[in-house]
């Protein structure tokens, strides 16, 4: 890429260096920025640099914040006794797209997958265990109907069982190896409502 100034070629290096950005995408981005108003470009990386500062895991339900406690787990008017358990803040938005679900969440931070390496040490499932010690009625598990996820799921199940806690796991309208964020939200409410016990 000698053909680019050394600033540019840095640009794009760091914009390809992102999730789904390819080097194509990092060019057409990199002079799409280069094209933006001073102003506009500083306010960009003063929210990544702010983001990345500020941003913490909730210290009930483990999502990414900027409080101690998310504003899903500091509302007094959610269900705090029913438990849906996700892999990424990601799955957690879309159901709160819905606008359906009452109860709070615990979010994994990934799945259990032997082929990559990742144990039940590696998610934050500790936390989750930790919480059950409050007053729970219901964990729901909406994991992803990949491999990783269904894995996850029968471990947090049988983890559960003993203390009695009534374990439910979403329904198969999701499509097997469907990541939740994608899907919408007919869907996921389908899920949900017919969730099935372990
Ligand atoms: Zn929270």
């Amino acid at each position: 890429m000698e053909y680019y100034s050394n600033a540019i070629s840095q640009l794009i290096q760091q914009l390809s260096r992102l999730p789904g950005i390819g080097q194509k995408s990092a060019q057409r981005l990199a002079f799409h920025i280069i094209n933006m108003p001073q102003e506009q470009v500083e306010k960009l990386a003063a929210s990544m640099t702010g983001a990345r500062a500020n941003v913490r895991y909730c210290k009930c339900c483990q999502t990414l914040t900027d409080q101690e406690l998310c504003p899903i787990c500091s509302n007094p008017r959610r269900d705090h006794s029913v438990i849906m358990v996700v892999e990424n803040p990601r799955d957690m938005a879309a159901y709160e797209k819905t606008g359906k679900f009452e109860g709070v969440y615990h979010v994994l931070h990934g799945a259990i997958s032997p082929m990559m390496g990742i144990g039940p040490d590696d998610i934050r499932l500790k936390e989750l265990m930790q919480r059950l010690q409050s007053d729970v009625s219901e964990v729901i598990i909406a994991t992803n109907s990949s491999l990783e996820g269904e894995t996850t799921a029968m471990y947090i199940s049988r983890l559960i069982k003993p203390t009695g806690i009534k374990v439910s796991r979403i329904a198969s309208g999701v499509p097997v190896g469907g990541d939740l964020e994608y899907i919408d939200e007919v869907t996921l409410l389908r899920a949900l409502e017919g969730r099935v016990d372990l």
